[in-house]
């Protein structure tokens, strides 16, 4: 149902706004302003809309016009945008910043690509890309854009698709919740013989046992796409059969912590741990690229919902848990350092991306292959530090309001 007093307080508004002259370009060149660019889902239908009037770029829109174009658009968003209360209000700002440290990193080759998984050294060692996505939608992207597999930065969605699924309790029957102080394929579990948390191997291994566990291996497979897909409202997700096969070829390690873990009778009743196993591997191999994940982490910042669609993908208590994780978890033996000198959830895989999110408003991704001795992505995290150091995000940085730093807020 359109409300019509809403479409009217829109109309004036953009009327202020381009002081009484609304054009197509006019509104475009605001979408474009604000990160709704080229490509960008969110604003698709308005641009068809806008398209469809065959009007000159320059001509004025009547009310008529205007309502034919917004009657069907979410009405709400689009008054926060043209007053310019989204929640990056200053989003070109923003990414200037963005673009800025990403051209200081771009010439950086130190760190070396993963070569455990034999395949993934034929990557192109110096790609390099960084994308943003905020919780109302707004979207920038810089750099080559190049797929890659998402490796250990598939553990938070498999570890949310088990709580969805099984329940808090359930799920922590089988795993726990404390930095292992290990690396991310330690032959090692905890006190009660369970993986210390899952977003390490063994605890992502663990989640994998708890997803569909009695459906076909495919169903299993398409209800962790599905929920990437939903996530990032993208079709464009894509699966590495060739990375697959030589993670499953070459993976002693990860057959020895399933091995282990059902030594000690960590699994659920029942748990077929070949099915399992290669369940894993196929989710590690899954391909997307920046732009991608960080409508996936913008998902997760806006406590489950897509930014995009407005559909909630998973439940905000799930994503609570999930981003706690994160943020103890994340980014292997670096976590503890990374809480505390960066304060924000991530993940890192292996691959040489990381997504981090900003709770409430925006997520993150980067890709550079080339990892530092503890597995992240050497340039991944640089531009984790720039961005630290130059806007108020770190999860404690409220307490030091004014000293010195951006806020993404106004
Ligand atoms: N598939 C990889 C493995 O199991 C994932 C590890 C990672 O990205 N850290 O070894």
């Amino acid at each position: 149902m359109v409300s019509h007093t809403k479409l009217k307080a829109l109309y004036l508004c953009f009327n202020e706004k381009f002081g009484n002259h609304i054009t197509v370009s006019g509104i475009k060149r605001i979408l474009t302003q604000h990160g709704f660019g080229k490509g960008n889902l969110k604003v698709s239908s308005l641009k068809q809309a806008l398209d469809a009037l065959n009007l000159e770029a320059n001509a004025a829109i009547d009310y008529e016009a205007f309502c034919q174009i917004f009657a069907k658009e979410d009405l709400t968003f689009y008054e926060k945008l043209c007053k310019g209360a989204l929640v990056v209000p200053r989003f070109k700002v923003f990414t200037q910043d963005i673009e800025a440290i990403y051209h200081q990193l771009k010439t950086v080759t130190k760190g070396a690509v993963a070569s455990y998984i034999p395949e993934l050294k034929h990557v192109e060692k110096d790609a390099f890309s960084i994308s943003v996505c905020t919780v109302d939608g707004q979207s920038f992207q810089i750099g080559d854009n190049k797929r890659f597999c998402m490796q250990s930065m598939i553990k938070p969605v498999l570890y949310a698709l088990a709580l969805e699924e099984k329940g808090l309790k359930h799920v922590h029957k089988h795993v726990g919740r404390e930095p292992s102080g290990h690396g991310f394929n330690e032959l090692t579990l905890n006190a009660e013989g369970l993986p210390h948390n899952p977003m390490i191997n063994a605890g992502a291994i663990m989640s994998c046992s708890m997803i569909q566990a009695k459906k076909t291996p495919a169903a299993r497979f398409k209800c962790i796409v599905d929920a990437l897909e939903r996530l990032s409202a993208s079709d464009k997700i894509t699966f590495n059969n060739a990375v697959y096969n030589s993670e499953k070829d070459t993976a002693d390690r990860n057959y020895a912590l399933g091995y282990f873990m059902r030594e000690h009778q960590a699994f659920p009743k029942g748990t077929d741990l070949q099915r399992t196993l290669n369940l894993y591997f196929q989710a590690c191999s899954i391909e997307l690229n920046v732009e991608i994940l960080a409508n996936i982490a913008a998902s997760f910042a806006g406590g489950g919902r897509n930014p995009i669609t407005n559909t909630q993908v998973f439940l905000p208590e799930t994503v609570k848990n999930c981003l706690s994780l994160m943020y103890s978890c994340g980014m292997y033996d670096y976590s503890g350092e990374w809480a505390f000198s960066i304060g924000l959830p991530a993940k890192s895989g292996v691959s040489g991306g990381i997504y981090i999110v900003i709770p409430g408003v925006l997520g993150m991704a980067i890709y550079s292959p080339r990892l530092d001795k503890l597995g992240n992505s050497y340039r991944g995290i640089e531009v984790c530090k720039a961005l630290v150091e130059a806007y108020s995000v770190h999860n404690f940085d409220s307490i030091l309001r004014c000293a010195g730093k951006l806020d993404l807020s106004v």
